[in-house]
C-alpha cells in the first residue's frame, strides 16, 4: 500500500512542499502519496487524529502550527524541544515523533551547497522567534569563533543565547549593540522581509562579510539582502536551499533514504535580482 504524508498548514496553497517530496519520491523510487492539508484555526489535533486514521505516516508542519504539533507530539527530538516548535511528525502507532530539521537544514544549505564553512568565524544572527532557535544548536555545533543573537526584543536574544552558552561562545543583543561590530556572516531570521522590513541592523556588520543569508525564500532582493548588497557583501542567499534541505532531512527520517536536493532548489529558485 502506498504511505500517505502531508504537509499542514493554514494558508498551504504556496506550500512547495508536494512539489518538493514528490520530486524526492520520483528522484529515489519511494511509493508516496503527498499532500497538502489546510488545517482549519482551532483543530489542529483533530485534523491530525483524521490524517492517522486514515493511515498517515508522517506530516510536514507550517505556520501557524508549528506549536501545536510541539503539543500533539508524545516524543520530542532535542531540536523540536529546543525550538519549542515541530516541523515534522512521524506516527508510530500511538506514538507521534515530533522533530525540526529547519536547522540542520539551514547548515546543510551554507555549508554543503553554499560552501562556506562556520568553523572560526564571526556569525550574526539577526532575529529570536523559531527559525532563530531552531538555528542555534546545529549553528554552535559548527564552532563558530561567536555567535551573535540580535533581536528587537532584546530579552528573547539574551534568553537564546543563555540557552546555547554551554556549547559555544554565545552572545544575544540588540540592534544598537552591533554599532561597530563585523561580522564573516550574516542572517535573517526576523520574518521583516515578509512585509519587506528592515531590521534595524547597522549596514556596518556587513564590511567584511563573505555571506549574507535571508531565511525567507522566493522574495527576490529584499530590503536585507539591498542593505547587504550595498556594504559590498558579495554571496547572497535567500532560503529556498534552507527548504530544500530541512526537507530532505524529514524525507531521510521517514523513508530511511536522503534525496540530493539540487534539482529541486533548482527548479524554486527565483534570480535574487
Ligand atoms: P517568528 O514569528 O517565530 O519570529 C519572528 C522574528 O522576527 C522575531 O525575532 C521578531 O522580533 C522579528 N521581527 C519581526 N518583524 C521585525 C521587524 N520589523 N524588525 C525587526 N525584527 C522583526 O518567525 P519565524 O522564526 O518562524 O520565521 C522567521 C523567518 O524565517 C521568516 O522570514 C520565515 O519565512 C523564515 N523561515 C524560513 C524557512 C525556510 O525553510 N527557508 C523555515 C522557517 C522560517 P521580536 O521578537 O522583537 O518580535
Amino acid at each position: 500500500m502506498t504511505d500517505r504524508y502531508a504537509v499542514i498548514g493554514n494558508p498551504i496553497a504556496h506550500s512547495k512542499s508536494p512539489f518538493i517530496h514528490g520530486s524526492f519520491a520520483q528522484a529515489t523510487g519511494q511509493d508516496i502519496e503527498y499532500s497538502a492539508i489546510e488545517g482549519p484555526p482551532q483543530k489542529f489535533a483533530a485534523t491530525v487524529d483524521a490524517f492517522r486514521a486514515a493511515g498517515g505516516k508522517g506530516l510536514n508542519i507550517t505556520a501557524p502550527f508549528k506549536l501545536d504539533a510541539f503539543a500533539y507530539a508524545t516524543q520530542l527530538s532535542p531540536a523540536a524541544e529546543l525550538a519549542g516548535a515541530a516541523n515534522a511528525m512521524k506516527f508510530e502507532g500511538d506514538r507521534v515523533l515530533a522533530e525540526n530539521f529547519d536547522g540542520v537544514g539551514l547548515v546543510h544549505d551554507v555549508v554543503h551547497n553554499l560552501g562556506h564553512s562556520l568553523r572560526g568565524k564571526r556569525v550574526l544572527l539577526l532575529g529570536a522567534g523559531g527559525a532563530a532557535r531552531g538555528a542555534l544548536l546545529p549553528f554552535l555545533a559548527q564552532v563558530p569563533a561567536e555567535l551573535v543573537i540580535a533581536n528587537r526584543t532584546v530579552e528573547k536574544a539574551l534568553e537564546l543565547a543563555r540557552i546555547g552558552e554551554s556549547r559555544g561562545q554565545v552572545r544575544g543583543c540588540g540592534y544598537d549593540a552591533l554599532l561597530g561590530e563585523r561580522f564573516d556572516m550574516v542572517f535573517n531570521a526576523t520574518s521583516a522581509s515578509l512585509r519587506a522590513e528592515l531590521p534595524a541592523v547597522p549596514a556596518g556588520v556587513f564590511s567584511s562579510a563573505m555571506l549574507a543569508y535571508e531565511l525567507a525564500y522566493g522574495k527576490g532582493l529584499t530590503p536585507f539582502l539591498r542593505l547587504a548588497q550595498g556594504a559590498g557583501v558579495q554571496h547572497l542567499a535567500d532560503g529556498v536551499g534552507m527548504l530544500a534541505e530541512q526537507a530532505a532531512e524529514a524525507f531521510a527520517w521517514w523513508r530511511g533514504v536522503r534525496p540530493d536536493t539540487a534539482a529541486v532548489i533548482e527548479k524554486l529558485t527565483i534570480p535574487l535580482a
